[in-house]
C-alpha cells in the first residue's frame, strides 16, 4: 500500500509553514494514478496556502511497481546528504528486507536514484525494457566522444522516452545549473542491441558490472571520476611537471 505522512513544510517563496501530506512510498500497480502524478511532476507538490505558489518537496520516496517488477529508492541529496550516505541507507534497507524474506530468497532488483529527474528517467527507461547499466555506459561513451561539446562537469544527459523511436534512442543534454534542455543526441537502437549482445557474455557483463557496480548508476559521474584518475596518473608520471608553480 502507498504510504503518506504529514510533514511541516516551510514555503520556499514566502516562508509560511504549513502541514502537508506527502508520499513516502507509492505502489503504482495498486494506484496507477500515482504513477501518472509522478511522471507529470504532480506528486509531492504543495500549493502554499498563503502565497498560492506551487513547489515540489524533495524528500525520500520509494517507487513500487510489482506488476512490472520495478523498485526504485529515491533519496535526494539535500541538506548536505552525500551519495555515500544514500548508498549506506540503501544497503541497510536492502539487508533489512533480506532479513524479512525466507532464507535463500533474494529481494527483487532495486535501484537507487538521488535526483528527481533520475527517478522519472529511470521509470521510463525500465518500462521501455532498457538496461539502466547499459544506458549509463552509453552516456559515458557520449561524454568520452564529445569532450568539447559536452562538458560533463556542467551538462547532464537524460534518456528521453517520449522522443525515442524504433530506430533511435533519444538523449537530451541538460545544463546542470539552469536545468535547461539544450540539445538532443541520438543513439541508434541497432547499436544498443549490438551492445546488449556484447554484454550478454559473462566476461563482458562482469566488465560492465565492474564499471558500474551499482546500486547507483551514473555514467556522467563515472566519466568524471575516471578523468580525475587519469589526471592523477598523468601527474604521477610527471606529464604535468612543466606546469608553472602557483603565484
Ligand atoms: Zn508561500
Amino acid at each position: 500500500m502507498s504510504q503518506k505522512r504529514t510533514h511541516e513544510i516551510a514555503c520556499p517563496f514566502c516562508g509560511h509553514e504549513q502541514e502537508v501530506e506527502l508520499y513516502d512510498s507509492i505502489v503504482v500497480d495498486e494506484e496507477p494514478e500515482l504513477r501518472v502524478a509522478l511522471l507529470s511532476n504532480r506528486l509531492n507538490r504543495v500549493e502554499c496556502e498563503m502565497c498560492r505558489k506551487n513547489f515540489r518537496v524533495d524528500k525520500p520516496l520509494v517507487y513500487h511497481d510489482r506488476e512490472q517488477e520495478l523498485f526504485i529508492h529515491f533519496d535526494p541529496l539535500i541538506g548536505g546528504r552525500t551519495l555515500e550516505q544514500a548508498e549506506e541507507s540503501f544497503a541497510t534497507a536492502m539487508s533489512a528486507l533480506r532479513d524479512l524474506l525466507p532464507e535463500g530468497v533474494e529481494p527483487p532488483e532495486t535501484h537507487l536514484v538521488v535526483e528527481w529527474t533520475e527517478l522519472i528517467e529511470l521509470v521510463f527507461l525500465l518500462e521501455e525494457g532498457l538496461d539502466p547499466r547499459l544506458v549509463e555506459h552509453i552516456k559515458y561513451m557520449m561524454f568520452q566522444q564529445n569532450p568539447d561539446r559536452l562538458d560533463a562537469r556542467a551538462k547532464g544527459l537524460l534518456f528521453d522516452a517520449q522522443d525515442s523511436t524504433d530506430e533511435q534512442l533519444c538523449f537530451v543534454v541538460q545544463d546542470r545549473k539552469t536545468r535547461k534542455l539544450e540539445a538532443v543526441l541520438n543513439f541508434s537502437r541497432a547499436d544498443y542491441e549490438a551492445l546488449v549482445n556484447v554484454f550478454d557474455s559473462g566476461d563482458q557483463l562482469a566488465l560492465l558490472k565492474e564499471q558500474f557496480p551499482g546500486p547507483y548508476l551514473n555514467g556522467r559521474l563515472k566519466y568524471l571520476q575516471d578523468q580525475v584518475m587519469a589526471d592523477d596518473e598523468a601527474a604521477d608520471a610527471g606529464v604535468f611537471s612543466e606546469v608553472p608553480p602557483p603565484l
